[in-house]
């Protein structure tokens, strides 16, 4: 553990002494927000996160926060979708939808491949020109 130090908060951008992600004031109304929140959905448990936020003025962004912390069980709660961080989609697992997921896999293979390619083209190309070796 390291010790604590003077930051900026992410949210309101006061200093303060990072013994959390966000400073004291911030927090209390994140906690607030929470309780808010989830004492609406037990409530109204068949909402949209939208309906949610504008009911508890609550940020859509922050019940999202609140569901990826493991705060929120969105299987609790069928309607309770929330926009794919990369294409806005509404999901329900995880921070991005399966198709932004498949998408960054391929890109991720693509770079991998390439540097693979780099490694060993010289070989290839030595070798196109070469020998077939048949199987006798
Ligand atoms: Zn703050
Ligand atoms: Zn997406």
């Amino acid at each position: 553990m390291s010790t604590p130090k003077l930051t900026n908060c992410p949210k309101c951008g006061k200093l303060f002494l990072r013994v959390r992600n966000i400073c004291e004031g911030c927090y209390q109304k994140q906690e607030n927000d929470f309780l808010k929140a989830a004492a609406y959905l037990r409530e109204h448990s068949g909402i949209t996160i939208q309906e949610l936020s504008d009911a508890v003025g609550v940020s859509v962004a922050q019940i999202r926060q609140f569901i990826w912390a493991g705060r929120i069980l969105v299987n609790d709660f069928p309607n309770l979708s929330y926009p794919c961080e990369t294409c806005g989609k509404m999901i329900q697992k995880g921070k991005q939808c399966s198709s932004c997921i498949e998408t960054l896999k391929h890109l991720a293979n693509q770079v991998e491949k390439k540097e693979e390619k780099g490694d060993r083209s010289q070989n290839r190309d030595g070798l196109a020109g070469g020998y077939i070796y048949h199987n006798l």
